[in-house]
């Protein structure tokens, strides 16, 4: 099989993105859009950093909600796709532009999903150079997965960032997302451990929702020797600001979620 040469071709489109992270999660609804949303505005809190956020989460993207730019439309010009701005220095590119409606099903075979991310790697405009670029995939290891670990092959990437809740059901799942990443050698960043606890709002106890029969996210870290990166609490005003596209980290500054987003996008 002769390499394909939007191999290359995305090599040098991104090029001048300083860094760049996928996010990656073995299960659905373990709250990757969540963190890959939170770390493209933590990125962007940073107002001299340009920041992109390319979601490629075709069959379920939910980044357009989250943003709180659901239906808005992007345009082809000469110079490619123009993403849509959700600030001045945060611009977002989604599957979901492009659909009719949000309630519009994605059923496409592996193909057409694979030329798809390849027009998006290539062909989007983000402007001036990128500090960083944030993409946030589908759950498990599908092939959305092998194309984007195709392409991105030699574009020197920073490496993927591993949701997880602490149950032991999601963690089965997340290692086969780190053997995945270990095969097609995207390096790892760590592991976050979303959903760790629930801290009660009237008096600040704090309830472990799910069991940590083995040690949650940061068990499995030490057991696969990589970072284990930090906890996400359960948070109602989280799920909230999501809902209703939202910034969460420009609304609770001072929320424990907050410092954890900005702390890991500085040390990134
Ligand atoms: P995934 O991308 O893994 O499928 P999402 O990020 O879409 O998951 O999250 C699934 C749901 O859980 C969303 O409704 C989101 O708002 C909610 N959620 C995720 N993380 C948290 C959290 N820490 N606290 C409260 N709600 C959360």
């Amino acid at each position: 099989n002769l390499p394909d040469p939007a191999i290359a071709l995305v090599a040098v489109k991104l090029s001048t993105v300083k860094r760049k992270y996928l996010v990656l999660s073995g299960k659905g609804g373990v709250g990757k859009s969540t963190v890959s949303t939170l770390l493209a505005r933590a990125f962007a809190s940073n107002e001299e950093a340009n920041v992109g956020l390319l979601d490629i989460d075709i069959c379920g993207p939910s980044v357009p909600r989250i943003m709180g730019c659901e239906g808005e439309v992007v345009h082809q010009s000469g110079s490619g796709w123009s993403p849509v701005y959700v600030e001045d220095n945060l611009s977002v590119m989604s599957v979901g532009f492009l659909l009719d409606s949000p309630k519009s099903a994605v059923i496409w075979r592996g193909p057409r999903k694979n030329g798809l991310i390849k027009q998006f790697l290539t062909e989007v405009d983000w402007g001036t150079s990128l500090d960083a670029l944030v993409v946030d995939t589908p759950p498990g290891t599908s092939d959305e997965h092998l194309s984007i670990s195709t392409y991105l092959s030699k574009s020197n990437i920073d490496g993927a960032i591993i949701v997880t809740t602490p149950q032991d059901v999601a963690l089965l799942d997340v290692r086969k997302e780190i053997d995945f990443c270990r095969k097609t050698k995207i390096p790892i960043v760590g592991v976050v451990e979303n959903m760790s606890v629930f801290i009660c709002p009237k008096c600040s106890h704090q309830v472990e929702l799910f069991p940590k029969t083995s040690g949650g996210g940061e068990g499995l870290a030490k057991e696969c020797d990589i970072p284990f990166l930090g906890r996400i609490p359960i948070d109602p005003n989280l799920a909230k600001t999501c809902d209703e596209g939202i910034n969460f980290i420009t609304s609770y500054p001072d929320s424990p979620t907050t410092v954890f987003m900005i702390d890991l996008a500085k040390k990134l």
